[in-house]
């Protein structure tokens, strides 16, 4: 047999195999929680851009961050051109990286997750994104049971995507989708700093 026939008999089989896959996949009737983690720059990024298809269908998008953000970046002065679609809800007071204030962080990522419940449960949003929430889970500041109730706890119309370095195992049992970003490369290893544009 010549190779070609060989490879055109693999792509057929593999081709039947994709179709009967597809013909058998079903709605799931409910939004889907997707969880974006790994040590990898992607995170975030990967987030805005299912926002921005869900903007292209005329979609309701609310945003949680759980991080303090007195940073002007490039994607809150894109998405401000969609205010009858997306609201967008940065965490208050303290939260940092190198905080010292445990108490007043705890308070801050509470806040921050009842305003995300909201969102969840209302049944007003399409998708919601809690943004660097595994870090405050990673912390303690948020407790996986409250956090699993609450995603649990979500209209029916409303996904979910749940960002941040070393998401808990249960978050991702939980989850449909688990993405792992993997650090191959990174400029700040080679002492580049932080680029308008691609990092903010
Ligand atoms: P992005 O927002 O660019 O998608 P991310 O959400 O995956 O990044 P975070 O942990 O939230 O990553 O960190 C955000 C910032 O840290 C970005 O400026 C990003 O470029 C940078 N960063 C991400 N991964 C790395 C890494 N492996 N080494 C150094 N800096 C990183
Ligand atoms: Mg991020």
């Amino acid at each position: 047999m010549h190779p070609d026939d060989d490879h055109a008999e693999r792509m057929r089989v593999l081709q039947a195999e994709q179709r009967r896959k597809s013909a058998a996949a079903r709605n799931p009737g409910r939004g889907l929680v997707l969880v974006h983690t790994g040590n990898g720059k992607g995170k975030s990024t990967s987030a805005f851009g299912v926002i921005c298809r869900a903007l292209g269908w005329g979609q309701r998008v609310g945003v949680v961050q759980f991080i303090k953000g007195n940073w002007v970046t490039g994607e809150r002065r894109f998405f401000a051109g969609f205010p009858d679609q997306l609201d967008w809800h940065t965490m208050g007071d303290g939260f940092t990286w190198d905080t010292q204030d445990r108490d007043r962080d705890i308070a801050a990522a509470e806040a921050a997750f009842a305003r995300a419940l909201v969102m969840m449960t209302g049944g007003r949003y399409d998708l919601v994104v809690l943004d660097e929430i595994n870090i405050a889970l990673r912390y303690g500041y948020l407790s996986m049971r409250a956090v699993l109730e609450g995603i649990g706890a979500r209209s029916d119309r409303t996904s979910v995507i749940l960002t941040g370095r070393d998401a808990k195992p249960e978050l991702c049992e939980y989850a449909d989708l688990v993405s792992e970003m993997q650090d191959v490369k990174h400029p700040f290893a080679a002492g580049i700093k932080a680029q308008r544009g691609i990092d903010f």
